[in-house]
């Protein structure tokens, strides 16, 4: 049965995937990863996805924001770069396209989707051009995943892999099967979703599971109460982007970045406790979490 393919993220495991880092090397070896997200009122969220991809290691990361926005960004960023693109009042035009593209073709290998990124015809307009013609792998959350829903015929003509980070919640009004009805099965709902979309389903929650479309699952095993708090999905976001960067498949910067983002909400936990931790401090402890896995 399915059940038979189901595993854990154990600590070993999580070690063994981490990507080298040689003596001899330079940034351009480590991924550029282009961050597609924010709007008006959700520019936090598009910095903690890229915050969280550097902080994981990536050589460079770029910003796709609205014009608009971009003293906004500017006075926020310091290592990220900013790619200024066309925009309506509050989000991404679809005249942003064309550079989307360049860039992506130019100079970026993985691509991350969707968090404060907007609901609207411009932004479904993008992710389907994106899903595609985009040469590289793409992590799509949040918003991405609301306009997805209406995509979801375009997934199986996707030119890259996908990945999807779906809360129950993302999940439900992708698939219209209840949020109860998904807590009851997500490991069976988590298989079938990556097997019918053909992605790599990562099922957020307790227990995130993490499904490829031969069937596969993993469990996480890290993580806390803690981290059911603004922004922490974002951050696994950029993580998982962050690690495709590097040169990981999909499915295993899924698995990974699963774990080290528990493991950071873990030892961010330990000095902020459950109620005082924010997404913030779970991105500043992605480098302890990279030396408790050394
Ligand atoms: P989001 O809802 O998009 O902000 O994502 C929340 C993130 O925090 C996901 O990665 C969840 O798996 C994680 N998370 C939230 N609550 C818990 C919990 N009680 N135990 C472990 N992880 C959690
Ligand atoms: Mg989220």
């Amino acid at each position: 049965s399915e059940d038979l393919k189901i595993s854990t993220i154990e600590k070993s495991f999580a070690r063994s995937l981490i990507p080298p880092r040689p003596a001899y090397s330079h940034k351009t070896k480590y991924g550029h990863v282009l961050v597609v997200a924010g709007s008006t009122g959700k520019t936090g969220a598009a910095l903690m996805t890229a915050k969280a991809a550097l902080r994981t290691g990536s050589g460079l990361v770029t910003m796709a924001v609205p014009a608009a926005l971009k003293v906004v960004f500017q006075s926020k960023v310091l290592e990220e770069m900013l790619l200024p693109l066309p925009c309506t009042t509050n989000t991404l035009s679809k005249q942003a396209l064309p550079e989307i593209m360049e860039f992506i073709k130019e100079r970026a290998n993985s691509v991350a989707f969707g968090p404060g990124v907007g609901v609207n015809e411009d932004i479904e307009f993008l992710l389907k051009e994106l899903i595609l013609n985009c040469p590289c792998p793409i992590v799509i959350d949040a918003d991405g995943i609301t306009v997805l829903a209406r995509l979801l015929d375009v997934l199986k003509n996707a030119r890259s892999q996908i990945v999807l980070t779906p809360h129950p919640g993302e999940l439900s009004r992708l698939i219209n099967i209840s949020v109860k009805d998904i807590e009851r099965q997500r490991i069976n709902i988590a298989q079938k979703v990556a097997k019918d979309f053909g992605v790599v389903l990562v099922l957020k929650g307790v227990p995130t599971v993490v499904a490829e479309p031969q069937g596969k699952a993993y469990l996480n095993t890290t993580g806390n109460p803690g981290m059911a708090t603004a922004g922490s999905g974002d951050v696994l976001t950029g993580i998982i982007a962050s690690l495709i960067g590097q040169g990981l498949s999909p499915f295993h910067a899924s698995l990974l970045g699963c774990f080290i983002h528990g493991l950071s909400g873990d030892i961010a936990s330990k000095k902020k406790g459950y109620h005082g931790l924010i997404a913030g401090d779970i991105i500043e402890s992605i480098p302890e979490s990279f030396i408790e896995l050394r």
